[in-house]
């Protein structure tokens, strides 16, 4: 048997949040790159989707939730707010997650359009986000203290500002990431890991998808043996992706 195939380690269970509307720019990716690197490890990944109206799966060990328009963000809006204490329940118990743009809006407080219209966010980051004129388009290098340099794609009119209760994941080299203002792109809180970036984010930057893993497992199992991933495409993905002019 192929070690780190074979899932003998134990079963992660990966949600995918409302993949039928919030799921853009190649976000899915994430979900595939979890399960790859989860076998690589040794542990059988489970995928599971959860869509409006859907029963929440028990037995959640990792979350991935992606972008999504902002018609998107008001088709699952009212799903979302019925969640919430789920959702932050397993954030508080530190549960992985990884939040990429509309939904890492939606993870914050709010969400006011640039027509005025308020999304009301679930609150379990501490960020707002503010609907404005400016799209903010084109590939993203940040630089951050946990995962080393970050690469991605960035598409986005809503500007985001951290309050007390959250870091930032990193700062801004190239593009713009939370908002025009400050040079911070994403937030980090427990083991959350919010972002703009698309691209998708974990095939290029697989120190990310590995911090997910490692604590889904170390809080499921009580530790973590890694195995053996194999990199050559997150390295060929990540120097296409830094040759990249803007
Ligand atoms: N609708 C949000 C915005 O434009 C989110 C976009 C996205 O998820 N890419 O700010």
């Amino acid at each position: 048997m192929t070690p780190g195939t074979s899932g003998s380690k134990g079963t992660i269970r990966v949600l995918q949040l409302y993949p039928r509307d919030m799921n853009i720019y190649g976000d899915w990716g994430n979900a595939l790159v979890l399960q790859q690197r989860l076998k690589w490890h040794g542990y059988a990944p489970e995928l599971l989707e959860y869509n409006p109206g859907d029963d929440f799966p028990d037995e959640v060990d990792l979350i991935v939730a992606g972008g999504g328009q902002d018609s998107g963000q008001l088709v699952i809006q009212d799903d979302l707010q019925m969640r919430a204490d789920t959702l932050r329940g397993l954030a508080e118990d530190d549960a992985p997650m990884l939040v990429i743009c509309g939904l890492y809006q939606l993870f914050g407080h709010f969400f006011k359009t640039r027509s005025g219209t308020v999304i009301p966010g679930i609150g379990i980051l501490d960020v707002e986000t503010h609907g404005t004129d400016e799209r903010l388009i084109g590939n993203v290098k940040v630089t951050t203290p946990e995962f080393g340099e970050v690469l991605g794609y960035e598409n986005h009119s809503g500007q985001t500002t951290l309050g007390p209760g959250v870091k930032p994941l990193g700062t801004v080299e190239k593009g713009t990431g939370n908002n025009s203002k400050d040079g911070h792109e994403g937030a980090r809180y427990r083991n959350i890991v919010a972002s703009y970036l698309h691209g998708s984010l974990l095939p290029k930057n697989p120190a990310i998808a590995d911090f997910l893993i490692r604590n889904a497992v170390e809080r499921k199992y009580g530790s973590f043996t890694p195995g053996e991933p194999d990199d050559h495409f997150a390295v060929l993905a990540r120097e296409h992706a830094a040759r990249r002019p803007r």
